[in-house]
């Protein structure tokens, strides 16, 4: 009986031992490329599936008691919607993104590791909101209040929610005066 040969790996070039390459989709591949080549394709699959999904995670609102805020924070609602506007341009962080209630006031900040997640998201065309989930603090030894929020996320929406999530960020952007909105406005939209 003749052994088989030795193969090549078509990803990564190594010489695989006789007998033990693995056929991935038409090609051959040692069994390391072949664990990333499923799990590219579970992740592939994974994204096609949800990318039309409205998925969420919970987080809460960084720079609640920084430059006034606790006057409007302590009036949020749960179930209260807010608006979450990019903000490329900030100076602190690349990745900014502003969170205001519907009557345009500014309650804080997108946490750092939430807006890790959702920035990619926004900037490639896709959505985000939130909602307040739980206002906290504001008695005994914890005066400060706080909110936590749920932020929900679409990677690929239709086009009709990006027409009226922007006609949303248009009329909170207009509500706020001077030259402030203009350059968060210009900033913001890319048409
Ligand atoms: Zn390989």
């Amino acid at each position: 009986m003749p052994r088989p040969p030795d193969e090549i790996c078509a990803e990564c070039g190594k010489v695989i031992k006789r007998g033990i390459a693995n056929l991935v989709g038409g090609r051959i591949l040692c069994t390391p490329c072949k664990r990333k080549a499923r799990r590219e394709e579970n992740e592939r699959i994974a994204y096609e599936s949800l990318k039309h999904v409205t998925q969420s995670f919970h987080s809460k609102i960084a720079g609640t008691s920084h430059e006034g805020r606790q006057s409007i924070v302590r009036y949020c609602n749960r179930g209260e919607s807010l608006v979450l506007i990019r903000n490329p341009n900030n100076r602190f962080s690349r990745n900014a993104i502003a969170i205001y209630n519907l009557s345009g006031k500014n309650l804080g900040w997108v946490t750092e590791d939430s807006a890790e997640t959702i920035t990619p998201i926004i900037d490639a065309g896709g959505l985000a909101w939130a909602t307040v989930t739980e206002r906290t603090g504001g008695h005994g030894h914890k005066k400060h209040y706080g909110v936590n929020i749920e932020i929900f996320y679409i990677i690929e929406p239709p086009s009709d929610w990006i027409e009226r999530q922007n006609a949303i960020i248009k009329s909170i952007l207009e509500k706020r005066s001077g030259c402030l909105a203009s350059i968060l406005m210009l900033a913001f939209f890319r048409f």
